[in-house]
């Protein structure tokens, strides 16, 4: 296939070749990747790469924008159906951006918000000190219950009360549970604060129907388009049903008066990004599209299946769930009663042909560099075909690694059985045959 390429540039053609090959013979089981269709990626790696189109479809800055626009518009067209909202932006480059975008709509610099905890299961736009976002704002984390594994609302309640953020942020990148949008917004509501859901991991889930709905809770949601929802790289921004009219209109920066829909825009572009980019937005649209069909739903239904599987097998083989299971695609290990650390794990079991990360659990005692966890999702395991019976068996090869965590041999043994398993569900057999 890469025939240009490899005349052109061997070194980064070989390479392109090393990771698929990677992708192909090993166990993809970190939480937030997924296998685009062929589709897509043709969508992706199309002409469109090579138009400039600042703005929006219908007013742009640019002149040929003839296609470019009408696959702007059936993308949001598609997006608003898939999620049964009336506003969305297919622009920003990513689900950082995208949050990025809401900010910078909502939000002055200096303003309060809320967001979970970082070591809690918190994305790093959630207030991180490393971050724009815990940089431009002053960030209030809540945190997990011990006992539960889940959002402690006692303590989102206090911190909204004693702190009257502008806006609360639900959503994590580690929360194994449906987000709780209702209980959010009854918070959210009782101090006037905005609520931003960011379901950047459950989306695909969300859009299926699988997870609860974030409307008429939430005023604004973004997403990544690469998790759940099997898209290209990307993010982006929602609004529900009747939003100018439950907020009226926003009163600006600027002199002029607008809309929130245009204040979004405006925020994205030339907010903080100049031109889209229309070969990923063409991808979206055509993941968009794919997640619209019945077979989507079936394919997340399965993941979830899968994930709950895997969760009880860990169980009965004596892991520590945080939360003690899974309501979605994802599952956050507890090691501490292994003795292990995330790091050390996760450097296993990549020896062993299994991709994981490593990551904090609530009330971790270990840096985040080492961490006590590790976080595995089912969702690019599922688009290879894999089922149950496959989940009984790498919560088998997992424990494996772990119970002979230091013997090399017996970890370069697993590999090959790892490498029979993915053989039986061929990534995408076009390439298959081409690599082999
Ligand atoms: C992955 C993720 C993001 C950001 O996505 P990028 O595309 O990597 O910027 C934002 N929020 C949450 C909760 C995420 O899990």
């Amino acid at each position: 296939m890469n025939m240009d390429l490899k005349n052109t540039d061997l070194q980064i053609s070989n390479l392109i070749d090393e990771e698929l090959s990677r992708q192909i013979n090993t166990l993809e089981m970190i939480a937030s990747e997924n296998f685009t269709s062929k589709a897509v990626m043709e969508a992706a790696g199309s002409v469109l790469t090579n138009k400039y189109a600042e703005g929006y479809p219908g007013r742009r800055y640019y002149g040929g924008c003839e296609s470019v626009d009408k696959i702007e518009d059936i993308a949001r067209d598609r997006l608003n159906e898939l999620f049964n909202c009336e506003y969305s932006n297919v622009q920003p480059h990513s689900g950082s951006q995208a949050n990025m975008g809401v900010f910078n709509t909502f939000l002055s610099h200096g303003d309060t918000v809320m967001g979970l905890d970082l070591s809690h299961g918190g994305h790093l736009t959630h207030g991180s000190k490393v971050n724009f976002s815990g940089q431009s704002y002053n960030f209030i984390s809540y945190q997990i219950d011990q006992k539960t594994g889940r959002v402690d609302f006692e303590q989102v309640n206090r911190l909204a009360k004693e702190f009257k953020p502008k806006l609360i942020i639900c959503g994590g990148s580690a929360y194994p549970r449906f987000i709780e949008f209702e209980q959010f917004s009854e918070i959210a509501k009782s101090v006037g604060a905005y609520l931003m859901a960011d379901i950047a991991h459950p989306s695909g889930l969300v859009a299926s129907g699988l997870h609860p709905t974030p409307w008429p809770y939430c005023d604004v949601v973004t997403s990544t388009t690469h998790k759940t929802l099997r898209g290209p790289r990307g993010g982006i921004i929602l609004m529900g049903k009747d939003f100018e009219n439950k907020w009226g209109i926003v009163a600006p920066k600027s002199q002029r008066t607008k809309m929130v829909s245009e204040l979004i825009d405006s925020a994205v572009m030339p907010g903080m990004q100049g031109g889209p980019l229309m070969h990923i937005i063409g991808a979206k649209a055509v993941a968009f599209k794919e997640a619209l069909s019945p077979s989507f739903k079936e394919y997340c239904s399965q993941v979830i299946l899968n994930a709950k599987h895997l969760s009880n097998k860990m169980i009965d083989l004596d892991y520590d769930i945080v939360s003690g299971g899974t309501d979605t695609h994802l599952i956050l290990i507890d090691l501490s009663n292994k003795n292990l650390t995330g790091k050390y794990v996760e450097n296993r079991l990549e020896i062993a042909g299994i991709t994981t990360n490593k990551n904090m659990v609530p009330f971790d005692k270990k840096s985040p560099m080492i961490t006590s966890g590790i976080r595995i999702g089912t969702p690019a395991l599922t688009t290879r075909g894999m089922k149950e019976s496959e989940m009984t068996k790498i919560s088998e090869l997992i424990n494996n690694v772990i119970i002979n965590i230091d013997n090399d041999a017996i970890l370069y043994k697993i590999r090959e059985e790892v490498k029979e398993l993915c053989k039986e569900y061929p990534l995408n057999m076009e390439y298959q045959n081409e690599m082999s």
